[in-house]
């Protein structure tokens, strides 16, 4: 009887995001991925989207004390291990949430550099690209652009040339993070999906086969939050990397059996 009343001590996870009314990215993928993968989820949430699965109309950044006060909340109290920072919205939000990350210096911090959704909208301030690198993107023990954030980061195109993917290869290491993770899922042409592990002295490709489904919206979300989970249950940077990936390929797998909404449907988590 004492064995079942112990309490298990779950990992906590943190996600500083943005909400998407819609459930399928941002806060509640991040929830559901932190969830599914045996961490618990708490939040702080930067903006709150109006949004289905057809696009986001409408954004509504969280005042800045309020931001900082749900930082201040849950830090003070919760032992977390693991932070996943999503969508922004803009530089003062950046700031503050620098600002704290500085001051509780959780063990573990994976950055999304959240730009823009599949969809074309702007979930980030274009001048807001400078202020995430000043003040945030050197402390993240990993950062996951996709192919086009790498390039704003870096302020460069879309690579062409073995040479050219060299040269940005170099230049996200210069941002500081520990590691880059850089997706080539948004290449349609290639059959598979794959990933550039970027680290100080090597680089890993990951692939896997890519799957072909209209339901892809919260794919990034969902795996930086797979990756912040696993890093929190204390696998090493490169497991937990493979681990996320390996998750958000069966979410993505599983996608077509649920059917929401009418535009681009999420992952199943
Ligand atoms: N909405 C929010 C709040 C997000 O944080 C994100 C991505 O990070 C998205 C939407 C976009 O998701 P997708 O590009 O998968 O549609």
């Amino acid at each position: 009887l004492n064995a079942i009343c112990t309490p298990i001590s779950t990992p906590i996870v943190l996600t500083i995001a943005g909400s998407d009314s819609s459930g399928g990215a941002g806060i509640q993928a991040d929830i559901k991925a932190i969830s599914a993968t045996g961490s618990y989820a708490c939040s702080a949430i930067t903006a709150i989207t109006a949004q289905n699965t057809l696009g986001v109309s409408a954004i509504f950044p969280i005042p800045l004390e309020h931001v900082e006060k749900q930082l201040d909340a849950v830090f003070s109290d919760l032992n977390i291990v693991a932070v996943k920072v999503g969508m922004l919205a803009d530089c003062d939000i950046i700031k503050v949430v620098a600002k704290k990350l500085k001051q509780y210096k959780p063990a573990f911090l994976v950055i999304d550099p959240v730009m823009v959704t599949t969809n074309g909208d702007l979930l980030l301030e274009k001048v807001a690209i400078q202020t995430l690198k000043t003040e945030l993107l050197a402390m993240a023990d990993l950062i996951t652009p996709n192919l086009p954030e790498g390039a704003a980061l870096i302020d460069s195109q879309l690579p062409t040339s073995e040479q050219e993917m060299q040269t940005m290869i170099d230049a996200l290491r210069l941002l500081g993070a520990k590691a880059v993770l850089l997706k080539g899922g948004h290449l349609e042409q290639d059959e598979n999906s794959n990933d550039l592990l970027i680290l100080p002295n090597s680089v890993q490709q990951l692939t896997a086969k890519r799957v072909e489904t209209n339901n892809n919206h919260g794919t990034g979300c969902t795996l930086s939050s797979a990756i912040a989970s696993y890093l929190a249950q204390g696998n090493e940077l490169t497991t937990a990397v493979q681990l996320g990936k390996d998750y958000i390929t069966q979410a993505l797998q599983h996608a077509d059996q649920l059917k929401i909404g009418k535009g681009r449907g999420p992952v199943d988590h």
